[in-house]
C-alpha cells in the first residue's frame, strides 16, 4: 500500500466507506461470481459515473445513437464548481441500474469503467507541486460486498487485465487529464463560457451529434483538416473522440491543437458582424412596424370615439 502523500482524492462513485489508496503491484483479495450471497447487490444501488469511451461502448452495444442513449440511460451532474457537465448511468426509483438482470449485467461485455474496477477504482491525480498526472488506484471495502471474503489474491495490475479495463483507461486518460487540468487552472482561467461547456458536453458524451458538428460546412470552413482526416472522423467513433479531446484543449486552454484555415477567424468575425447587423436591421424594422400599427390603432379609436359623439 502507498505512503501518505498529499493528493487530490475523488471517488468515481458515492460511498460512505473511506477508500484505501493502492498501486499497480498492491494485492487485492477479492472475487466476484454468480455464487456469492450478495449477487447483484452492488448494481441494486448503482452510482456509475461515465467517461467518453464508456458511452461509445454502451451505445454501440445497444445499437443506439449517442443522443438517444443519453436521453434513455443517463442523468446529468456537475463535475466541478464551474458547472463542467458529468453524466451517470440512470437507475430506477430504487437506485438499481437499468441494465441489471437476475443473471447479472445485460451489457457485461461493454460495461463501464467504474463497474469493471469495483471494488477498486482508478484515480487520475496530480501530486501537489507536480506538473503531470499519475494513475493511482483505490479500494472500497463495503459491508454488503462479500467478494472480499473469497480467497482469490491478485495484484491490481492482474485485476485490471482480468476486467479488461486497460483499454478503457488508455482511451479515457486524455479526458481525465483535461478535467484535472481544468480543475487545477479553474481559479485562474475562471468559469468557462456557456458555449465551451456545451462543446465539452457534446465532444465528451454526445459523439454522434459532435460528428454532425464536425462535418458541418461552418466547421470545415474554419478548421484545416485533410480530406482523409475528415473521412476518418466521419466513420470512426474513437478517432472522433480523440479529436474531441484536442478541440476541448483548444476551447478550454487556448492550446492550438487543431490548425485553423488562414483568414478563417477574420472571415467568421466578419460573417458574424454581418449577421448581427442584419438582425439589428430586422429588429429595427419590426419595432417601427409595431409603432406604426399602434399609431394607426389609436387614430382609428379616436375617429370612432369622434363619430359616436356626433
Ligand atoms: S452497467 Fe452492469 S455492472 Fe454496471 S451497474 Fe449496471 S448492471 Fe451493474
Ligand atoms: S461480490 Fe461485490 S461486486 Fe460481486 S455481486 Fe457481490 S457486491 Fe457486487
Amino acid at each position: 500500500m502507498s505512503d501518505d502523500k498529499s493528493f487530490e482524492f475523488e471517488l468515481p462513485y458515492d460511498s460512505p466507506v473511506m477508500p484505501v489508496r493502492l498501486e499497480l503491484d498492491d494485492e487485492l483479495k477479492f472475487r466476484c461470481h454468480r455464487g456469492v450471497s450478495c449477487w447483484n447487490e452492488c448494481c441494486s444501488h448503482a452510482d456509475v459515473t461515465l467517461a467518453p469511451y464508456d458511452i461509445i461502448r454502451l451505445k454501440q452495444h445497444l445499437g443506439m445513437d449517442s443522443t438517444e442513449f443519453l436521453k434513455k440511460h443517463t442523468v446529468p451532474f456537475e463535475l466541478d464548481a464551474h458547472g463542467v457537465p458529468g453524466l451517470k448511468l440512470r437507475t430506477n426509483d430504487d437506485g438499481a441500474c437499468l441494465f441489471m438482470q437476475e443473471e447479472g449485467c445485460s451489457v457485461y461485455s461493454d460495461r463501464p469503467t467504474a463497474c469493471r474496477y469495483y471494488p477498486s477504482g482508478v484515480l487520475s491525480m496530480k501530486a501537489l507541486g507536480e506538473a503531470s498526472d499519475e494513475m493511482h488506484f483505490l479500494l472500497v471495502r463495503e459491508d454488503h460486498c462479500k467478494g472480499h471474503d473469497e480467497d482469490q489474491l491478485q495484484t491490481i495490475a492482474e485485476y485490471r487485465k482480468e476486467q479488461g479495463v486497460e483499454e478503457y483507461d488508455d482511451l479515457n486518460r486524455e479526458w481525465y487529464q483535461i478535467i484535472l487540468k481544468k480543475k487545477s487552472t479553474g481559479p485562474t482561467v475562471g468559469k468557462p463560457s456557456e458555449m465551451s461547456l456545451q462543446m465539452f458536453f457534446m465532444a465528451s458524451y454526445d459523439i454522434d451529434r459532435f460528428r454532425r458538428f464536425v462535418m458541418s460546412d461552418s466547421f470545415i470552413k474554419m478548421y484545416d483538416l485533410t480530406d482523409e482526416e475528415y473521412e476518418q472522423l466521419e466513420k470512426d467513433d474513437i478517432e472522433l473522440m480523440k479529436f474531441g479531446f484536442r478541440l476541448m484543449k483548444q476551447v478550454f486552454f487556448g492550446e492550438l491543437t487543431i490548425k485553423e484555415r488562414e483568414g478563417a477567424w477574420e472571415k467568421r468575425v466578419e460573417e458574424r458582424r454581418e449577421i448581427l447587423e442584419y438582425r439589428r436591421q430586422v429588429e429595427i424594422a419590426e419595432h417601427q412596424k409595431k409603432q406604426e400599427e399602434a399609431r394607426k390603432a389609436s387614430l382609428e379609436d379616436g375617429s370612432e370615439e369622434g363619430s359616436a359623439t356626433h
